[in-house]
């Protein structure tokens, strides 16, 4: 995104034809004392006054002098006339009679992010996804509709030659099953087409096990660690739930070898990845 300046105070030599205007598709916030307007067809972000703030809340047809009749007397008119000349110079304001533009196009859908689980083990203070839950019922995702996903992804990918899947939570692992499932369903559905298919996955890494992360690696897909070693030495209360601890990096040794930070007592758990060997780990935090 782009943030433009913000409203000046001076007319705009701008050459305005059209007598009647309205507002393109924004959003409008505010922010403090802060007037901001996100354009949805540019995805660009501009800054305002509050003289272009109130203008572009009018309801179409904007006329100048309309404008200046409804704004007077918060904004003096020369004050309006310079924010509806910077308004329809950043195209914000567009004559009343030009054509909506159509849809975007639609490109080939090449992405799928999976939340297998709206879940988590853990329950870290700091979460900004509700402990995993997102703020609903706490939930995996079924295999079927798994599977539904990743065939519309093929569909959808037309003639893409590479596809990707990222697995996301919550705690993707607490639904290992259908993580197996479906790197297991996306790689032949590939290779029956001649595509190629890309993973990755953010676990907190309590429920890698030798078993998974021999699958993951056979599937070549790499998972990145959320940075949670780091945080519970300074949280007022343990986050853990069940007596396990997230793994913690361990710089110079990883992946070598693996521990847990400390638990509540202070022991460590040694984790049972240690033959994992790949420069694709990395601390997403
Ligand atoms: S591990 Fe991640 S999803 Fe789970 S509670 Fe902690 S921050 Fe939230």
């Amino acid at each position: 995104m782009v943030a433009a300046t913000p409203g000046v105070a001076a007319q705009s030599a701008t050459p305005q034809l059209a007598s009647s205007w309205r507002t393109v598709e924004v959003h409008l916030v505010r922010r403090g004392g802060l007037h901001l307007a996100l354009a949805v067809r540019t995805s660009r972000l501009h800054t305002l006054s509050a003289a272009e703030a109130a203008l572009l809340r009018l309801s179409p047809p904007i006329t100048l002098s309309a404008a200046q009749a409804r704004l007077t007397p918060r904004f003096d008119p020369a004050s309006v006339a310079a924010a509806h000349a910077r308004l329809v110079e950043r195209e914000l304001l567009v004559p009343l009679d030009r054509a909506e533009p159509g849809p975007l196009p639609r490109g080939p859908l090449t992405r799928l992010e999976l939340g297998v689980a709206e879940d988590c083990n853990l329950r870290c203070p700091y979460c900004f996804v509700s402990q995993g839950s997102f703020g609903g019922p706490r939930r995996l995702m079924p295999g079927a509709i798994a599977e539904r996903a990743v065939e519309l992804l093929f569909v959808e990918s037309g003639s893409a030659p590479e596809v990707h899947v990222g697995f996301y939570g919550g705690e993707p692992m607490l639904n290992t099953p259908v993580v197996r499932q479906v790197i297991e369903d996306a790689t032949s559905r590939a290779e029956r087409a001649g595509k190629q298919v890309h993973f990755d996955l953010i676990t907190n890494g309590t429920r890698l096990t030798a078993d998974v992360v021999d699958f993951l690696r056979a599937h070549r897909v790499p998972f990145s660690f959320r940075s949670m070693a780091r945080r519970p030495s300074t949280t007022p209360f343990d986050p853990m739930r069940g007596g396990r601890a997230p793994i913690a990096k361990r710089p110079g040794r990883w992946p070598g070898s693996a521990t847990t930070p400390p638990c509540r007592g202070g022991r460590r758990l040694r984790v049972p990845i240690r033959r994992w060997t790949t420069s694709s780990i990395t601390c997403s935090g």
